[in-house]
């Protein structure tokens, strides 16, 4: 095995502010990391999915729900996530031609999915629009 490039990565284990489901769209990617922060999370375990809660929602199989379950469940179990933050976007590749207004409903439909399967976490929604971040 041959070294390519050093960095020192940190060797504890963290405690996640949140479990964030996103999408991978990178357009958002900066918006995101700094309105996570602003909304206290620093540490966090991101799950990036094309269509974001669109997976739990209306997944296109039903393994991809249990696929991102299973990946929360894990992020609750390792780093003690008690917050799930669920997100979509505007102009979003899984929805294309489709208004904002169904994505944010599925927004909804997969906070309803996540308190069915984990009702301890608290579930917060966001929709990320060109102009900023709202409320979902
Ligand atoms: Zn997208």
């Amino acid at each position: 095995m041959q070294k390519l490039f050093h960095f020192d990565s940190p060797v504890e284990v963290y405690r996640a502010d949140a479990c964030v489901l996103t999408c991978f769209d990178a357009r958002f990617e900066l918006v995101v990391r700094k309105f996570l922060r602003r909304r206290g999370v620093a540490l966090c375990d991101q799950i990036k999915i094309p269509g974001a809660a669109k997976a739990l929602a209306r997944p296109a199989s039903e393994g991809d729900r249990d696929f991102v379950l299973r990946m929360l469940a894990t992020s609750m179990a390792l780093h003690g996530s008690a917050r799930m933050i669920l997100t979509g976007h505007n102009d979003c590749g899984a929805y294309i031609g489709r208004p904002p207004e169904e994505v944010i409903a599925d927004i909804a439909r997969a906070a309803e999915v996540i308190r069915a399967a984990q009702p301890s976490l608290a579930v917060e929604r966001y929709f990320f629009d060109f102009d900023g971040v709202y409320q979902v």
